[in-house]
């Protein structure tokens, strides 16, 4: 049984001891703690309170040349993909230990960097992450090549092998998961890696690597350079050196990681990007507590910084006006709270910017004419951290901005319909196509809405079941390419046929 998760005071007491000895930004490259090559730096605030928790190396070109070069070098000399299966996996389950020894410590990071709640972090983040290297080390010694049904003077082989060097990006509302979607796979394939984690989330991507190189991982086959966007990111994606990128961000620049490949080696791309994913609860679902509650949950959880959260809520007419009555009764259960304290259910937003963004589409709501029934309003202000009420409107238009756009943050809109076939032209009226759910008793109706729901994950009558086994991923500007399940390592291998002629005796 685990110990009791301790009180909000333990958790403040830790974190000011964690402040206190003082957190190492350096990049990790080749083994080695390195400052930038230009000495630059960036602060880490924390959206808790505002204020700065570290000073990160602000990597660069020179910094992204470094790390590529000392993944291509453990790549090369073949210390990594050249151990068997076993072996790596060994070291991946070795890792995966060291995650979850280090549980409270990750969690902590995770909560200081990005504002979740720290009961997330502990019983989500931190386990997600240490199971999903976990299941990539186990599967890597239980994935057979092919031989394909050639005649009997031939035979064909069709290997899978490493890419080679894979960058991955990832962004700020999962960074440790998200950073595990794209070590696990690539890693137990044997590719070396060069991470670039969000200027927003720094920390843990750091710790992760040392743990990593704690665990008997060779030096160089995983590093990390922090850094911006436009400087660290940009220069990663248009490496000549990388063969692969596993992308998770914003559609706007997944966008720029399909021209980056374009401008520079063609090296492959995988996007996994952004969603406004809608939620259809038909009048005839019985259980419209448990919808309901499942409706608030999904939404508000990680603040509704998650890129499948169910943000268009599609509710039949008949059962409208109480739908949202019961959803406005959840609402309290939700209101902003410190992030450490363990009783805290929704956290803080990332920083001011989004927190900027999110009153931008709360007022551009208003302004369209959407009815907002709860929230609407920043909250904590006097903490000078970023929290925002959580939000509901109603009689909203799928047309409407706050429909369209993704919003990523606790901002919910209802869009009331009639029929089966306006559900799913509302739901499948978006340039995006991640995430969709609906609530029906009715089997036929089941398996035809899901049918005709264009995205990459349909929920029935749930929308909170999620598994490493199953891939993740969407469709139409929700990007390509699948995180999760076996279906990742095609990401991060290249098929490779050799064909031999066998002479007759
Ligand atoms: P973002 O696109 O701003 O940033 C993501 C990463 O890309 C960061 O590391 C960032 O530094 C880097 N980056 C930004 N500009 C760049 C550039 N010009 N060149 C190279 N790299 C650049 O996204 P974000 O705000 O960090 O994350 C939120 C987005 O991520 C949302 O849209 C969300 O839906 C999406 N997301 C998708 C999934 C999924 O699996 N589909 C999962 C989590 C988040």
């Amino acid at each position: 049984m685990n110990a009791p998760t301790p009180p909000r005071d333990l958790w403040h007491a830790r974190a000011a001891d964690l402040l206190a000895r003082g957190i190492d930004g350096r990049l990790l490259i080749d083994g080695k703690r390195y400052h930038a090559a230009d000495g630059s730096l960036f602060d880490c605030i924390s959206p808790i309170d505002g204020k700065v928790i570290a000073r990160v190396a602000r990597g660069k070109q020179a910094d992204v040349d470094l790390a590529v070069a000392s993944a291509r070098a453990a790549f090369a000399d073949r210390r990594w993909a050249g151990q068997s299966p076993a072996a790596r996996k060994k070291v991946l389950l070795a890792f995966a230990e060291r995650i979850r020894a280090a549980r409270d410590e990750l969690a902590l990071l995770e909560t200081l960097d990005m504002g979740k709640p720290i009961k997330n972090s502990l019983s989500a983040d931190v386990p997600g992450t240490a199971r999903c290297i976990q299941w990539y080390a186990e599967a890597v010694d239980k994935v057979y090549d092919e031989i394909a049904p050639t005649g009997e003077d031939a035979l064909a082989l069709i290997r899978r092998e490493p890419v080679g060097v894979v960058g991955a990006i990832v962004p700020w509302n999962y960074p440790m998961l998200m950073a595990s979607w794209k070590l696990g796979p690539a890693l137990a394939a044997g590719n070396s890696v060069v991470l670039k984690p969000s200027e927003k989330s720094p920390l843990t991507a750091l710790r992760l690597a040392e743990l990593a190189l704690d665990a008997g991982l060779p030096e160089g086959v995983f590093n990390v350079v922090p850094g911006y966007g436009h400087e660290a990111g940009e220069a990663l994606a248009l490496h000549m050196g990388v063969d692969a990128i596993g992308f998770t961000g914003s559609t706007r620049t997944g966008r720029r990681m399909l021209e980056y490949s374009s401008r520079s080696n063609l090296k492959r791309v995988y996007n996994e990007l952004g969603g406004k994913s809608a939620n259809v609860v038909f009048a005839d679902f019985d259980d419209l507590d448990r919808a309901a509650q499942t409706a608030a949950a999904s939404m508000f959880y990680n603040q509704g910084e998650s890129c499948n959260a169910p943000s268009r809520l599609l509710v039949q007419d008949d059962i409208a006006d109480a739908f949202v009555a019961k959803l406005g009764s959840l609402v309290p259960q939700y209101a902003p709270a410190d992030p450490l304290d363990p009783g805290t259910t929704l956290g803080a937003l990332v920083d001011e910017n989004q927190t900027q963004t999110v009153m931008g589409y709360i007022r551009a709501g208003i302004d369209e004419g959407a009815r907002c029934v709860a929230g609407g309003c920043r909250a904590l202000e006097a903490t000078g951290g970023q929290y925002v009420a959580p939000t509901v409107f109603d009689n909203v238009s799928n047309r409407m901005k706050i429909a369209q756009e993704e919003i990523f943050g606790p901002v919910l809109a209802v869009i009331r319909f009639k029929t089966e076939a306006e559900a799913i032209a509302i739901a499948n009226d978006s340039a995006y196509g991640l995430h969709a759910g609906l609530w029906t008793r009715n089997l036929d109706r089941a398996v035809r809405v899901s049918r005709a729901l264009h995205a990459g994950t349909i929920h029935v009558n749930q929308y909170d079941e999620d598994d490493i086994t199953v891939p993740f991923g969407g469709v139409k500007q929700s990007g390509n390419g699948r995180d999760k399940s076996l279906h990742a390592f095609d990401k991060y291998t290249e098929l490779k046929t050799t064909w031999m002629r066998i002479e007759a005796a």
